[in-house]
């Protein structure tokens, strides 16, 4: 499959980058180039943030029923396109197309129409307070203005849309910043966009590295800036938007731990493990990476698991078997080996499964390619670096536990809080568990399922805010409060005495 190269884009229209300059967008898989992006300039950056503001009057000002019905047409467009941006998202980030034919594309479209219905459904009001017969108070929400989105790279496309439909349903603008590893959907749904008839301006795109984000975050001309990303970056970026008082929302990383109480169905909490570390080949935020086992469970915990990780099959990512692809780039491939590698040698937990080296079976033309294997290490201890950081990649590390006390207390025991899940029968013990749990996104029985209806957002250092959801939109607003009083007199204690 042959990609154009990739440009700017604001004014309604894709725009060469000022400076001639280029990157290479990579294919995960066979580590071939695909096509180059244009690379943005300060001044590109400039350009796109003034088309934002000169949009940012009249779109502000357009009824959210118009804008829900041009929202709403731009979801269908992504649908019927659904396969051929699901290739490029694959050719891109190396996900498999079993995967980002079902999901990427489709959850992104699902926000849309979310927010869509939101406001078109006269959501966004404000409410009313009467005070006295004669006093009540009124509150409005107003868009905030210019608004960033910076993207990570393991679902390019749908957080590109996680943060422009809320946005852009609330009446702001949008310059849109993808990771510079999978930069190749933004100028495609910028595109889109406008064929579904918003007007120049409203969503613009600007490709780079972090030096093009970090100029974003810090333009007088933005008033949001809503991120994806690792927690230290998520750092730099809200110091830098703090001086200047932006609103931000941050999407940021995890360790998130999966409890297996003793009474779980033992299949269910295998095929909930495997989900939380090999879906996208382990590359998802929420993943859970630390599998809280009963020490009375572990032998027939890791038969199960260890007979159902044939199941797990990397492979050519567009054959419909393969559910695995490898990671997104070199150097986070170099990144995941070195942690398998620690986890062995210096962290001396017992590798149960995979390991470093190529997936078994991998196809020689792909060897060249950003491959590893899906990974369990088990007799893992909380000290443990595998333990301890984020990997982002498909390894699993398996602890036991001899009490849900203590199993809950190690769980909290991380400066993270974004997910965390039990498997139980006993639904009263699952809820227990649960309200314990320091996080913002929480599964029973279930593992990574995040639907538009659900806001999603971290705590402690995973995050602020929450994108999706009713409460998702608050993000993109900014509440105005007016008291009206009808007695004819101001309440002063001026007065004549
Ligand atoms: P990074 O933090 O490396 O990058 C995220 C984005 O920020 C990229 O577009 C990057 O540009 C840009 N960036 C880098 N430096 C700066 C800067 N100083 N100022 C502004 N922008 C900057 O994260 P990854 O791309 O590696 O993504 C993986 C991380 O994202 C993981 O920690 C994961 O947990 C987290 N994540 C969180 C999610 C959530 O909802 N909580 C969802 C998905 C991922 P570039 O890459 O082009 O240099």
């Amino acid at each position: 499959m042959s990609i154009p190269p990739r440009q700017l884009y604001y004014e309604g229209k894709v725009q060469p980058a000022s400076s001639g300059k280029t990157f290479q967008s990579i294919d995960p898989a066979t580590a071939r180039p695909l096509t180059d992006v244009h690379l943005a300039s300060p001044a590109d950056v400039d350009a796109a943030i003034a088309s934002a503001e000169r949009a940012f009057a009249s779109w502000s000002q357009t009824p959210a029923i118009v804008r829900a019905r041009i929202l709403h047409k731009a979801a269908r467009l992504l649908r019927d396109r659904n396969d051929e941006i699901a290739r490029v998202e694959t050719l891109d980030s190396g996900k498999a197309f079993s995967e980002t034919s079902v999901v990427d594309v489709v959850t992104g479209a699902d926000v849309l129409e979310y927010y869509a219905n939101l406001v078109g459904g006269g959501g966004l009001n404000g409410e009313t307070v009467q005070l006295r017969d004669d006093a009540w108070v009124y509150t409005t929400k107003a868009p905030l203005g210019v608004c960033v989105g910076i993207g990570a790279w393991n679902y390019p496309i749908q957080i590109a849309l996680w943060k422009s439909a809320p946005c852009l349903a609330a009446g702001n603008t949008m310059v849109y910043k993808a990771s510079e590893f999978t930069p190749l959907h933004a100028q495609t749904l910028a595109e889109i966009y406008t064929e579904a008839g918003l007007p120049a301006g409203v969503f613009n795109v600007v490709n780079g590295a972090g030096d093009v984000g970090a100029y974003l975050t810090t333009h007088p001309g933005v008033a949001k800036v809503s991120f994806t990303g690792q927690v230290s970056t998520g750092q730099k970026v809200a110091g830098a938007a703090a001086g200047q008082m932006k609103y931000v929302t941050m999407e940021l990383g995890g360790k998130s731990p999966l409890i297996v109480c003793p009474d779980a169905d033992l299949d269910t909490a295998v095929d909930g493990a495997m989900m939380a570390n090999f879906y996208s080949t382990g590359q998802v935020c929420t993943n859970g990476t630390r599998v809280f086992v009963p020490t009375a469970l572990k032998q027939a915990f890791e038969d199960r698991l260890l007979a159902k990780m044939q199941f797990v099959r990397p492979g050519p990512v567009f054959d419909p078997a393969t559910n695995f692809g490898p990671l997104s780039s070199s150097i986070h491939q170099r990144k995941v080996l070195e942690y398998i590698r620690h986890g062995i040698e210096l962290d001396k937990a017992t590798l149960l499964y995979g390991g470093p080296g190529l997936p078994k079976d991998l196809p020689a033309h792909l060897h060249a390619g950003f491959w590893v294997q899906p990974t369990v290490f088990t007799d893992c201890t909380d000290a443990m670096r595998i333990v301890q950081e984020e990997i982002f990649g498909p390894v699993m590390s398996i602890l036991t536990y001899d009490t849900l006390d203590e199993a809950v207390a190690r769980a909290n025991a991380t400066p993270l809080g974004l997910a965390a899940g039990v498997f139980t029968s006993d639904l009263n013990s699952a809820h227990r568990i649960i309200a314990k749990l320091d996080a913002g996104i929480t599964w029973v029985n279930s593992w990574g399922e995040s639907p538009a209806e659900m806001a999603v957002g971290g705590w402690k250092k995973s995050g602020l805010g929450v994108e999706n959801g009713r409460r998702g939109i608050e993000a993109w607003v900014r509440n105005k409060s007016t008291l009206v009083d009808m007695s004819g007199g101001v309440a002063t204690v001026f007065a004549k005495l």
